[in-house]
């Protein structure tokens, strides 16, 4: 990162200033009412913060995620048809049937594209910026994640991957990326 401020500082900056704005506004006229800034149309800020935090039920899926514990990538293949889903599917889209079973896939494959992400989420703007890419396993199957490399001129679409399973921090939960294997 060549800035001093991280992305996540500069927001946060700029939600205080907004904020610093609307106590102002709801000291002059006693409610906190704000002009919208391009329009001038009055908006009223809650005065309640919520926090959101999603959470999901993984319950058909949970095999994956316990499979991640014991470096073991695996994911559902319909025994109806035969075909396979990643990420993990409780149902055959195709077949209509819940008659999966978990198979071990492929943990090398070629790179199909990739990109940097520099404008991150907000909920991910406590990382440096990063690089997602789509490989196709050998399985056939294709997996979106995070590449290990900085430097986007390292990579190149084509070239061999591979899935590593591995610990995202700062959180230090398990999850897979591709790392380039040439
Ligand atoms: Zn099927």
């Amino acid at each position: 990162m060549s800035s001093e401020k991280t992305q996540k500082e500069m927001t946060d900056e700029a939600m205080k200033q907004f904020y610093d704005f609307v106590e102002s506004m709801k000291k002059s006229l006693g409610v906190p009412m704000v002009p919208d800034m391009k329009t001038g149309d009055a908006l009223w800020v809650d005065q309640r913060e919520i926090t959101l935090k999603f959470i999901i039920s993984v319950n058909k899926i949970r095999d994956f995620f316990n499979a991640l514990a014991d470096n073991k990538f695996i994911t559902t293949k319909c025994k109806g048809c035969g075909e396979i889903y990643f990420p993990p599917q409780s149902d055959c889209p195709s077949c209509k049937a819940s008659d999966m079973e978990w198979v071990e896939l492929s943990r090398e494959g070629t790179l199909l594209t990739y990109t940097v992400i520099n404008v991150k989420p907000y909920s991910f703007s406590h990382y440096d910026d990063y690089i997602v890419g789509i490989a196709r396993l050998e399985d056939g199957v294709n997996v979106t994640a995070w590449i290990r490399e900085k430097d986007p001129n390292k990579l190149k679409v084509g070239m061999k991957v591979r899935i590593d399973i591995v610990k995202r921090e700062p959180e230090g939960y398990l999850t897979y990326e591709l790392v380039p294997i040439e």
